[in-house]
């Protein structure tokens, strides 16, 4: 993942030797965030409960930066551990979460205890370790279908499932914990994000993941509904310089919600061709099934916030990152036959398990 050259020298200062805790750091968004924590010089603390993570994300790393990258294998809900992880973190970025809208209206009690509880937890953690910012990781979700078209921050939430309302429970407590204990406390709401290491191995998976996996196994990409939805398809490496630029902003924040995202439109159509074209296969057309109920039909974000405040633009080619994905899916190792559970940490990682991995 390539980052601006002159930004990440301005950032570099910053964050070498900057003690953080990436909660949910073995997962997709989390794992690149912290290689660009360690990139620019961090001591980086990683919690996950590698119920959707995987330690592979970070093994490389654990291995050869072991005085700079400390692995806790618990969960957020755990509150001795998220103190023995925070230590001394100067900044907590909080991206642990059960991510899945899905997974939200089948079980939407864990979801609520994870994105909700656990959010609090992780303020009350950051508050008592005397953080010096928490910035949490939101989603255009909280939006729901009713945000004018680009959605800027001051439009009315209308979260429409289980796992929206669990997150925008958690800017709620990000913002109260600003005002009623002094925190420093960022919201970045995240559009729909695609890169390497997203997982496309269960029921939920992304569309991009899904459509990438479809086109190597030699099927058409399937779209529900007529492909004429739009996303703010946003590539991770966008997403991880806005983290970065909001860890490193000068100014105190109280829980002000910021949109991350490129600020432009895809269909879902225009992603599926584009993605069989990169993987060499662009005669499989996209079929189209049935909608999905209560899909919200366009998103894109309004991204003058984040160049106000954060100083963010969006960089790189959509199509190459897109190309990158695609041949990511593509490349990547089947698992090896010997070593089936991903999970495995052999004598890779510290840390005890709290949680068998799924
Ligand atoms: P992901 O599932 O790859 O990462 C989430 C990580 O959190 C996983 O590693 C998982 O194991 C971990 N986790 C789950 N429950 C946990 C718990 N109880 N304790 C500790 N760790 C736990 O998902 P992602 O796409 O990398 O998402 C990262 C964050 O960004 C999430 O907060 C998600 O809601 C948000 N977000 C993502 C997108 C997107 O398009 N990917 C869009 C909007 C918001």
């Amino acid at each position: 993942m390539k980052l601006p050259a002159d930004i990440v020298d301005r950032l570099r200062d910053r964050y070498a030797a900057r003690p953080v805790l990436v909660t949910g750091g073995a997962g997709f968004i989390g794992s690149h965030l912290t290689d660009a924590l360690l990139d620019l010089g961090a001591r980086v603390s990683v919690l996950d409960d590698l119920s959707a993570g995987l330690i592979a994300n970070l093994s490389d790393r654990l291995e050869s930066e072991p005085e700079r990258l400390t692995f806790h294998h618990a969960s957020v809900l755990d509150r001795e551990s998220l103190t023995v992880a925070i230590g001394g973190a100067h900044t907590v970025f909080h991206l642990a979460a059960v991510g899945s809208v899905q997974r939200s209206v089948e079980d939407p009690e864990r979801t609520l205890a994870v994105n909700s509880t656990g959010t609090a937890r992780v303020l009350d953690a950051a508050r008592h370790a005397k953080a010096h910012r928490v910035i949490l990781a939101s989603s255009s979700s909280v939006y729901g279908d009713a945000a004018p078209l680009p959605a800027p921050e001051t439009s009315a939430p209308r979260p429409r499932s289980p796992y929206a309302a669990s997150k925008l429970a958690g800017e709620h407590l990000a913002a109260a914990w600003s005002s009623t204990y002094g925190l420093d406390t960022l919201v970045l709401r995240y559009f729909n994000v695609f890169g390497p290491r997203q997982r496309a191995d269960t029921a939920y998976a992304a569309a991009i993941a899904a459509f990438a996996t479809s086109v190597m196994e030699g099927r058409a990409p399937s779209i529900f509904g007529d492909g004429k939805q739009s996303r703010d398809f946003t590539p991770v490496a966008n997403v991880v310089l806005g983290t970065l630029l909001a860890g490193a902003a000068e100014r105190r924040f109280e829980g002000e919600p910021v949109n991350l995202a490129l600020g432009r439109e895809t269909t879902v159509d225009d992603l599926a061709r584009a993605i069989a074209k990169a993987l060499g296969k662009p005669e499989l057309e996209p079929t189209h099934t049935e909608p999905r109920a209560g899909e919200v039909r366009h998103s894109r974000a309004d991204v003058t916030r984040a160049h106000e405040l954060l100083g963010f633009e969006p960089f790189g080619s959509f199509d190459d990152a897109l190309a990158e994905t695609a041949r990511w899916y593509a490349e990547r190792d089947n698992p090896d036959p010997d070593n089936p559970d991903p999970n495995d940490m052999g004598s890779r990682a510290p840390g005890t398990p709290s949680e068998t991995p799924r």
